[in-house]
């Protein structure tokens, strides 16, 4: 990836999308525009390892860009109708805890695409650890035609309510295109690696 000194550029996003296409179109545009930004600054994807829905249309886009695609599938979904065959690596998982898992070990980031169950689980899972301070990688929506909106409110009653603290709002980021949105993981990455480096120093 061009631009970041002192290597701490983004290597690799780990990316949350829909098994399905949803029913405007502009998701899978969004899911395509994503995996097209990542390929072309040297990012590298990695997603569900399915071939269906915004999760196909995003590592179909990658891969047409000449980029690095990772797919982490657990053995019970890996067949022929639901895994992509032409990842540059699929790693096969035993269950959906392993394959969360290896995804966010592989991954400095991670982005929320629409999506359903699935989807909203990845999220919240890396939120919740990020919440506990158990890992400080940025995460953040990419928010096609509003799909999230709902969702900001649901975090901001939240927060008027008294059930998440206004910091750990801020723990998910959004933005309205991929460019936009690799910009803050980018400028957090940063920050957390500098914070790290300081208490490696510090240590
Ligand atoms: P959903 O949002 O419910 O469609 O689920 C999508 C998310 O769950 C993706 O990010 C995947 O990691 C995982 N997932 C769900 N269904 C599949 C599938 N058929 N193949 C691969 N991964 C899937």
């Amino acid at each position: 990836m061009s631009g970041a000194p002192g290597g701490t550029a983004l290597q690799s996003v780990c990316v949350f999308c829909g098994s399905s296409v949803g029913r405007h179109p502009e998701y899978a545009v969004a899911a395509r525009r994503l995996g097209a930004v990542l390929a072309l600054r040297g990012v590298r994807v990695v997603y569900g390892g399915g071939r269906v829905g915004l999760m196909g249309a995003l590592a179909d886009a990658a891969l047409e860009s000449g980029g690095n695609v990772v797919g982490v599938i657990p053995e019970a979904l890996r067949t022929s109708e639901l895994a992509h065959d032409r990842l540059s690596d699929l790693r096969v998982v035993s269950s959906m805890h392993e394959r969360k898992a290896l995804m966010a070990e592989l991954s400095d980031a991670f982005v929320a695409l629409p999506g359903g169950y699935g989807t909203l689980d990845e999220l919240f899972e890396v939120v919740t650890c990020a919440q506990l301070g158990i890992h400080r990688k940025p995460i953040a929506l990419l928010d096609a035609a509003g799909y999230f909106e709902p969702l900001a409110a649901m975090l901001d009653r939240a927060v008027e309510e008294g059930f998440l603290s206004p910091e750990h709002r801020a723990l998910i980021m959004c933005a309205n295109t991929p460019e936009a949105l690799l910009g803050c993981l980018q400028t957090h990455h940063q920050a957390a690696v500098a914070e790290r480096q300081a208490a490696g120093e510090a240590g």
